[in-house]
């Protein structure tokens, strides 16, 4: 069950000359329970739009609880319709997202992570790639397994001064594949961010999965998040799918703290010439059409990602290295920021 298959089902049904999936000012689902905001187009119908949509999505498989609300047509809704949580303890959570895969972000969330850490502050590092949890090699934390205490909270493994939490710290062995549902995935992300013993951080860095899908969504109406990060190199293709996240992003509500241009360049070690091997000035000329800020450039080091692999980011091996003093510049920008508010 997704949210897609829900829409899919309301589509189904019509009030007004309207598909019932026109009407959905708001779609929030935990694991199997979903709560559903429509716009009332007249005060009279908001009988029939709740019969309809429940005679729907009682064959929507998986789906035990449906909560149906409405907002009245024509009302600007200033606020989102979902009551969002606030992690306790936790001063600002931040979330680092992409529109495709394999443009560095989990590179990106580590390294941010980190450098907020040497800047002095408390941070926790989240991983939420369910699918395919890569922090944990990049921590040197492969083989760690997580254990729950007496109230049952997750204790969250450490790394560099910094906690740590990985869907990989519960698998019997990093080959385990992960056959996850929908609704489980969500439960597990949210388990992690209210159920893991974080204590007081000043900042909790959550590695988004890749992507704008249900996942995100969720997340973004069930927590409140002080700001979102997005990755992206300077190619078309990663281009066009980071927008997605930043319309996103701002659908929701959620400020966007601005984007992070990884891979923008390399520098010959042999003559020091700069090389722009994606193309200059794209992701610049992207963040500005957005009216969003550049928070730094990431060079393309070969180092990155072979401090990846042996379990210690680059700004811990290499603080002099360029992309060090990029990510802890980056750092710094987002902590201005965030303290200022
Ligand atoms: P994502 O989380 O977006 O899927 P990863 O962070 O896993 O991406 O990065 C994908 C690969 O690219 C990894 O092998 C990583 O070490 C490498 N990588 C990321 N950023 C850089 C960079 N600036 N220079 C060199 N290699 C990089």
């Amino acid at each position: 069950m997704a949210v897609k298959e829900i829409m899919d089902s309301l589509a189904k049904q019509t009030v007004n000359n309207k598909k019932l999936s026109e009407l959905v000012k708001d779609i929030k689902l935990v694991g199997d329970k979903l709560e559903l905001v429509f716009m009332l187009p007249n005060k009279n119908l908001e009988k029939e739009i709740r019969e309809k949509a429940l005679s729907v999505l009682k064959d929507v498989e998986g789906l035990q609880d449906v909560e149906i609300s409405f907002t009245e047509m024509g009302q600007p809704v200033q606020s989102p319709a979902f009551h969002r949580t606030r992690l306790p303890g936790v001063k600002h959570l931040i979330v680092v997202g992409s529109g495709k895969g394999g443009v560095g972000k989990s590179t990106v969330a580590t390294n941010i992570a980190l450098s907020l850490s040497k800047l002095g502050y408390k941070v926790g590092l989240l991983d939420g790639d369910i699918y395919g949890p890569s922090i944990p090699t990049m921590l040197g934390l492969k083989n760690q397994r997580v254990e729950v205490d007496k109230f049952n909270r997750i204790i969250p493994a450490e790394a560099f001064g910094m906690k740590v939490m990985s869907v990989g710290f519960l698998l019997p062995s990093e080959d385990t594949p992960l056959i996850w549902r929908g609704p489980m995935l969500m439960k597990a992300l949210t388990q992690f961010l209210f159920d893991v013993k974080w204590g007081s951080l000043d900042f909790l860095v959550l590695d988004l999965p890749p992507g704008t899908g249900d996942v995100q969504l969720t997340l973004a109406q069930t927590v409140e998040i002080d700001g979102a990060i997005v990755v992206t190199t300077p190619q078309d293709v990663a281009l066009a799918d980071v927008k997605k996240a930043v319309v996103m992003f701002k659908e929701v509500g959620i400020p966007v703290l601005g984007v992070i241009e990884n891979m923008a360049y390399f520098v010959c070690p042999e003559s020091g010439n700069k090389y722009y091997i994606f193309g200059k000035g794209r992701v610049l000329a992207f963040a500005q059409a957005y009216g969003l800020k550049v928070l730094g450039s990431v060079p393309i080091e070969p180092e990155i990602a072979e401090t990846s692999d042996s379990g210690v980011p680059i700004v811990e091996s290499s603080a002099n290295s360029q992309s060090a003093k990029a990510f802890l510049s980056i750092a710094k920008i987002i902590a201005e920021e965030l303290e200022r508010r």
